[in-house]
């Protein structure tokens, strides 16, 4: 499947996996993926386990990232993880404003922007989510809202360090549901996003900035969803906790 964008495609574990569990899962990873060299990956176990992790990834073509981080530095803020504890362990990308944390951690686009901004700051990528609930959807609205949240949570950002961005569509009412965007509606989607970042940024920022889908993808699904020319990637939950799953996703993308 050839694309001037590289593919990437990251694997969301969520509050899933004990230490044990995650160097299991990557060692397999290793295994299957040595050698892939088409697309990224990128694994985004839980703070608990990057440690571990990191050591098992040296060395292989896997990329470590990080399910969120605070917009802070060192200091007083308990129970935060900022962004020089997380370079510690070589986390590269940083998942930033999905909509569980949207949802359930009161988080909006604004605190995703200076997020955004310190993860730039310490050279790591974030990884910006964005999507419409059923609600939105159903009323009309997905345009308006994805161009809120695009235009608030990349506010402040420049067009260098927007190259060094990706942004996930991912529509709320796919994720963890067993429900996928038809491919029509997410490359509908994935070329309003483009359309949106010329606009806000520059020419050359659209043609290079990588937008995944995410919502119940899964190897049954991921070719077609990716072979949509504005689709380039993936941000998988569910399908990312087994080796098989995961490796099959990646492998059926390229
Ligand atoms: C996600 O959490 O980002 C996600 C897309 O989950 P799932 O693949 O399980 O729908």
């Amino acid at each position: 499947m050839e694309k001037d964008r590289k593919l990437i495609i990251a694997g969301n574990w969520k509050m899933n996996k004990t230490v044990a569990e995650s160097v299991d899962l990557v060692n397999g990873l290793k295994r299957e993926l040595h050698g892939v060299k088409e697309v990224d990956v990128v694994i985004c176990p839980p703070y608990t386990a990057l440690s571990e992790v990191s050591k098992v990834m040296i060395e292989s073509n896997l990329r470590l990232g990080a399910q969120n981080m605070s917009e802070h530095g060192p200091g007083a803020h308990t129970g935060e993880v900022c962004a020089s504890l997380l370079k510690e362990f070589s986390v590269r990308y940083v998942i930033l404003g999905h909509s569980e944390r949207r949802q359930f951690q009161g988080e909006n686009d604004a605190l995703i922007s200076r997020k955004a901004r310190a993860a730039h700051a310490a050279s790591l990528k974030p990884i910006v989510c964005v999507g419409e609930t059923l609600a939105d959807r159903e009323s009309g609205r997905t345009e308006e809202v994805v161009r809120t949240q695009i235009e608030g949570s990349l506010a402040g950002l420049s067009a260098d360090q927007m190259h060094d961005t990706v942004i996930a569509y991912e529509p709320v009412w796919a994720i963890g549901t067993g429900k996928t965007a038809t491919t029509e509606q997410a490359q509908e989607v994935h070329a309003f996003i483009r359309k949106l970042l010329a606009s806000l940024f520059d020419e050359t920022v659209a043609r290079k900035v990588r937008i995944q889908y995410g919502g119940s993808v899964k190897p049954g699904n991921a070719r077609e969803l990716m072979s949509q020319p504005d689709v380039d990637g993936a941000l998988v939950g569910g399908a990312s906790l087994e080796v098989r799953s995961f490796s099959d996703i990646i492998k059926l993308s390229v």
